[in-house]
């Protein structure tokens, strides 16, 4: 047997470390990374699963024009003509990419650095819009820059693990095993749970806040009050310190239950277990980020950690789970619509900054378009070029029927994926075969900053090729040979970490300017390390702080946008299942997945079944204003009356019925541009 090759796994932002190790029969078998910090040798049943997913049926193998077969040369001449006269024509506003978590740093990178460098446009948004773009806002907002202060050990050390918006069990499986065993370890550490619907997360909880849903920052801003009035807080401590303790101030214990809908024992409890914990850490994820006050909550969140100073210490911190394997490496590579490249902004300085590294006088000057709005100006014909890479907004964006109607109308839309068969490459006018996990090489982010390679161990199938190498080939069929001419993804890596250093004097928290120099072999190599890794050594991060006083940001808490009325009386919320990835193109086809659960389900409180006839395993369907599907029901208490869930993975392809992003509203944060893809109106009836 030859020695495994070390890689990462490809579906969270857990970020496990994995080997491949190739059988006498010449398949491979992925086992867990016992070296790697991210989960020492633990693996999910998704990343067990991987070795069933390299077979490559399925896969788009060759480019195509129109559905035609094409040679490479053709298919990249094409692109890059009709791109450039769509440009000349109508101005670099009129093109877009819209990208992945799924992808590479490298090939975010030569993404990024084609739009917003030469292409001259910031229309290049991503996936990462729908997961974690809230979060990144309240970073921002609360430290001056998007820097997760926090990393897994944390959750050893803690003495109280809150768990907001989060079903960490099913959607972080690894992590959450840490947690479980860190309990079992420490049974005096305290887990709390905050979520709608009693999940498999609450099974080690000590206390379960069933609330509103869509209430979370109630709970917090109300915890600021109290610990503020429990130990006040010095005068002038944070910045915006006056304005967010006046407004905390308003909600005390009895508004919050009210608001929340909890007993008030039980918000207390919570609020006096954080005030008391000597180290405390918040988790949160989509429940918290997919809203249209995504953004305020998580600065509810931060707010109250500052508040009390579990903040940049072991065991504390508000913690930010990444959906994606590489949500992060995309905002450290600028890869949203709003950010530059290395954590720049669009301020002269760093435009500038940006410009002479580059050597490009094309910067782009002002944000681009995120997804929803994205999609809604190629539907408007506004954008009229659109590559999309990696992923499957017909299916994962919310309006999906909009989506569908706004590709058909496109003028010109790329797709680079491995799948032949997706419900966006139906839309394509140009096709890209790219390389699957397991053939591509370069590296990702988790969610504690910790960069790590990706290593390749197939070769690639058909004509496949590298997103990097593609976006270079077609940056160089426009014109911009120089800046595309990278032959490996080392001397992207390498150039990317040049430029997180360059100018930066520590103003910019992401600085990996000590790897820029690594050569092929030390690449080759990389061993799983968290940022930041300076050219002068590696600084104590949690005492990092960007510029000035940290920002208490105030919070007035909000209630969703949608409501519930006589003719749609329920909410509808989504999510993930344990054994299923994203729109299914990968774990869809691995039997044993899909033994978890076989189709779309619709979770029901037993009240509600019953009001609407509705049998537990009868077939129901639920209709929004936007749309329709059907899916089985499960009646449970685990739910709350008044709301139902039902998981977001199932597409046309796999379930001819209707899928659950054609009935969510495209209702985004004004801050961060991500979609309330938790709340909306509907009504089921037996089918
Ligand atoms: Fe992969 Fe996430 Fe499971 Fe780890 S927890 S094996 S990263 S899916």
């Amino acid at each position: 047997m030859n020695a495994p090759v070390r890689s990462t796994c490809p579906y969270c932002g857990v970020g496990c470390g994995v080997e491949a190790r190739q059988t006498e029969a010449g398949l491979y078998e992925i086992t867990g990374d016992k070296r790697h910090p991210a989960n020492f040798g633990r693996l999910c049943v998704k990343g067990a699963a991987l070795g069933e997913t390299l077979a490559p049926d399925g896969r788009l193998l060759y480019p195509e024009i129109n559905g035609e077969r094409v040679e490479w040369d053709t298919a990249l001449a094409y692109t890059a003509q009709r791109l450039r006269t769509i440009v000349d024509e109508f101005g670099p506003q009129a093109v877009a990419f819209y990208a992945s978590g799924q992808l590479l740093t490298e090939d975010y990178y030569a993404a990024n650095k084609l739009m917003k460098g030469f292409i001259g446009s910031a229309n290049i948004d991503t996936n990462s819009r729908l997961c974690m773009s809230s979060a990144v806002v309240g970073y921002k907002r609360a430290f001056g820059a998007d820097a997760v202060p926090c990393s897994y050990e944390d959750l050893e050390q803690t003495d109280l693990a809150v768990l907001v918006g989060s079903n960490a069990a099913w959607a972080h499986p690894v992590l959450y095993q840490r947690l479980v065993q860190a309990k079992k370890l420490r049974p005096q550490m305290k887990v709390v749970v905050i979520d709608p619907r009693r999940t498999a997360t609450c099974d080690i909880a000590d206390l379960h806040l069933a609330l509103r849903p869509g209430s979370d920052a109630g709970l917090f801003v109300g915890l600021l009050n109290y610990l503020h009035l429990q130990q006040p807080l010095a005068a002038e401590q944070f910045d915006g310190q006056a304005e967010a303790l006046k407004l905390a101030a308003v909600w005390p214990l009895t508004k919050c239950a009210d608001f929340c809908q909890l007993e008030a024992d039980a918000v207390q409890t919570f609020w006096q277990w954080f005030a008391e914990a000597d180290r405390a850490v918040t988790l949160y994820t989509m429940g918290i980020n997919q809203s249209s006050s995504g953004s305020d909550k998580c600065n509810a969140i931060i707010n109250a950690h500052l508040a009390c100073g579990k903040l940049a210490r072991a065991g504390c911190g508000p913690f930010s789970l990444t959906g994606q394997p590489n949500a992060m490496g995309g905002r450290e590579v600028g890869g949203l619509a709003n950010q530059l490249a290395c954590h720049m902004n669009f301020e002269p300085a760093d435009i500038a900054r940006l410009g002479q590294f580059w050597g490009s006088e094309r910067i782009a000057e002002t944000p681009g378009l995120m997804a929803v709005e994205l999609f809604g100006a190629i539907g408007r014909g506004e954008v009229k070029a659109v590559w999309i890479m990696g992923t499957n907004p017909v299916v994962s964006l919310p309006d999906a029927l909009c989506v569908e109607q706004a590709l058909a109308k496109c003028p010109l839309v790329i797709v680079s994926d491995v799948a032949l068969q997706t419900d966006t490459g139906r839309y394509a006018n140009v096709r890209f075969p790219a390389l699957a996990w397991g053939e591509k090489n370069g590296t990702v982010t988790n969610s504690e900053r910790r960069i790590s390679r990706q290593r390749s161990f197939l070769p690639a199938p058909g004509e496949a090729r590298a997103d990097w190498w593609i976006v270079s080939q077609i940056a160089q069929r426009l014109g911009y040979s120089e800046a595309f001419s990278w032959r490996h993804p080392q001397e992207i890596f390498c150039e990317h970490a040049a430029l997180s250093g360059y100018e930066n004097h520590g103003s910019r928290a992401f600085d990996i300017s000590g790897l820029a120099n690594l050569s092929r072999e030390q690449y080759d190599a990389l061993e799983p390390v968290r940022w930041p890794v300076t050219s002068e050594g590696e600084p104590v991060f949690k005492s990092w702080r960007v510029s000035g006083k940290f920002q208490l940001v105030p919070v007035e808490p909000d209630l969703p946008q949608a409501v519930a009325d006589r003719c749609y009386p329920l909410i509808l919320n989504t999510g993930r299942i344990r054994d299923q990835w994203h729109t299914m193109t990968r774990t869809g086809g691995v039997a044993r997945l899909m033994q978890h659960i076989n189709m779309p389900f619709l979770e029901i409180h037993p009240d509600d079944a019953q009001r609407y006839g509705i049998q537990d395993a009868g077939l129901v369907r639920i209709a929004s204003r936007l749309g329709g599907m059907v899916a089985r029901a499960q009646v449970s208490l685990n739910q709350q009356a008044g709301s139902v869930f039902a998981p977001m993975h199932w597409s046309q392809q796999f379930a001819r019925k209707g899928q659950t992003n054609s009935l969510v509203a495209g209702v985004c944060d004004p801050h961060s541009g991500q979609p309330e893809s938790k709340q909306t109106a509907v009504r089921v009836q037996r089918w």
